[in-house]
């Protein structure tokens, strides 16, 4: 996708602080952070939003959430962190190419839904 900033970040046409790199998958420190960790986990191929995702990519969906954790723990959340994948207009999606935000860091992290 020509326009699209995250895949500008993939192709190293934008710099970011990338924290982990393979054929197929791109992380990179959010550049405003909600924590002190917060870290942006995204395909390298363009794909809109968890809507259009799409049987021939589970592979590297499972690929993501795996390396999700084994990422996280190297940014010192050794005792967990919060996944949020917001998803199109009404989900807050506001860059229309699919990432997961890992974040952590401190005990309260935004998104936190408690019962009762
Ligand atoms: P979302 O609302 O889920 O689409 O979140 C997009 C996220 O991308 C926000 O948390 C932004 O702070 C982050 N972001 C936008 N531009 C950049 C960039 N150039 N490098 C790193 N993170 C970015
Ligand atoms: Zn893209």
């Amino acid at each position: 996708m020509e326009n699209c900033i995250f895949c500008k970040i993939a192709r190293k046409e934008i710099p970011s602080n990338k924290i982990y790199e393979d054929k197929d998958i791109l992380a990179f420190n959010d550049i405003n952070p909600a924590a002190p960790v917060h870290f942006l986990l995204i395909p390298k191929l363009h794909i809109d939003s968890l809507i259009d995702v799409q049987d021939i990519h589970q592979s590297l969906l499972g690929k993501m959430l795996s390396l999700a954790p084994q990422l996280a723990k190297e940014q010192g959340c050794e005792n967990g962190f919060r996944t949020i994948i917001n998803t199109g207009p009404a989900g807050g999606q506001e860059i229309f190419h699919l990432h997961f935000h890992i974040i952590g860091g401190r005990e309260r992290l935004p998104g936190m839904i408690h019962p009762g």
